[in-house]
């Protein structure tokens, strides 16, 4: 159209931008004063130019959350969910029971699981050995896809072992990849509302070695807690920075922080406009991550429906049950597959089921 090409050219950054020339660290920040609905039709074509053939299909995976323990000892500002271990409502899931959620899934034709827990004082390195050799014999095709990087971090400590072997004796026992779970790279922020979490250079280092041993992952963000708009784009820049060295993210899955029952309850949350900007620019700064996917989960399903044409192609998936956000009291925690399957194509898009490497296996 006439008056986008206008805008365009007469902005430079866009126009760089839809060129898919790389963008630094100012012009990422600029973007967030660009007109947002430019912004996302800038987003929208650098991403049909990266899937030419099948622009118009949104992947999503059959898979389920699994939080199997919400005692926690680390107690982040953010987290609504976490519970110390003598709480009223403080959990620990047992095996049969997370056999029998397992159960559901493969019923479901679910591909990948996602153990995702607190740090619990008492499960070690054997526990998740133990747990992974269990789900890989009973559940062949299921594609363990688990851990925070904190949570990785607790076992190193709890172990008595490094980094890289930690990782390398996950892998043997089934663990194929990784969540992202990053929240904000920048330290500032995370002394604010995380100070007993790991730094960012500590997620980095992990991300680094589990790339180097095969492990690929996905990269996160969580924003609108107490960061600057140049700090969403640092946050971006490592994650990009990281992927010119190993080429192991896989995707990348921004969501707005929801401060209700938490420690932050009194910051206001992040609107819409706000997030569709930010999940725009992260496909557009972000030129070497083939996946930005849309959050249903904080966002609803609404705002994620109008996130299909702001950059993303991809909608995670199912999830079942989850419930960290959940905690929270906010958003879209699960799904299920006729309704992803039919807001997918509510947004005007061909649904399809990938795996964890985000191969198509159906569309439907
Ligand atoms: S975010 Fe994770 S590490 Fe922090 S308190 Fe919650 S469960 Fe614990």
């Amino acid at each position: 159209m006439k008056t986008d090409y206008w805008d365009r050219v007469l902005d430079p950054v866009l126009e760089k931008a839809w060129q898919g020339e790389r963008l630094s660290l100012d012009e990422g920040t600029s973007l967030y004063q660009a007109d947002w609905m430019l912004l996302g039709k800038v987003a929208d074509h650098r991403r049909r130019k990266m899937f030419p053939g099948r622009d118009e299909v949104v992947t999503f995976a059959i898979n389920r959350n699994l939080n199997y323990t919400n005692i926690c000892y680390v107690g982040c500002d953010f987290c609504a969910y976490f519970r110390k271990p003598d709480d009223p409502d403080a959990y620990l899931l047992s095996r049969e029971e997370i056999f029998v959620k397992l159960d559901e899934l493969e019923a479901l034709g679910g591909t990948e699981v996602l153990l995702q827990g607190g740090l619990h004082y008492k499960l070690g390195l054997d526990y998740y050995l133990e747990l992974f050799h269990a789900i890989r014999e009973r559940y062949p095709g299921l594609y363990i896809h688990s851990l925070s990087v904190s949570e990785i971090y607790h076992l190193c400590r709890k172990s008595g072992l490094p980094l890289d072997e930690v990782l390398r004796q996950l892998k043997l026992a089934g663990l194929r990849s990784i969540p992202g779970a990053a929240e904000l790279l920048v330290d500032r922020v995370r002394e604010i509302v995380s100070p007993n979490k790991v730094t960012a250079e500590q997620w980095l280092d992990c991300m680094e070695t589990a790339h180097g041993l095969g492990i690929e992952s996905t990269a996160t963000m969580t924003f609108g807690m107490v960061e600057t708009l140049a700090e969403r784009i640092e946050h971006m820049d490592k994650i990009r920075s990281l992927q010119e060295k190993t080429h192991g993210f896989r995707a990348f899955i921004s969501w707005t922080f929801s401060p209700w029952n938490t420690q932050l309850s009194h910051l206001k949350p992040v609107g819409g406009v706000d997030y569709l900007r930010t999940v725009a620019i992260s496909r557009l700064y972000l030129d070497n991550i083939t996946h930005i996917t849309s959050g249903y989960v904080t966002e609803g399903m609404k705002l994620a429906q109008v996130a299909l044409s702001f950059g993303c192609d991809d909608m995670g998936g199912t999830l079942m049950q989850e419930e960290v956000v959940a905690a929270t009291g906010t958003g879209t925690p699960s799904t299920n597959l006729s309704t992803l399957i039919e807001s997918i194509r509510g947004a005007g898009k061909i649904p399809a089921q990938r795996d964890s490497e985000y191969n198509i296996l159906r569309r439907f």
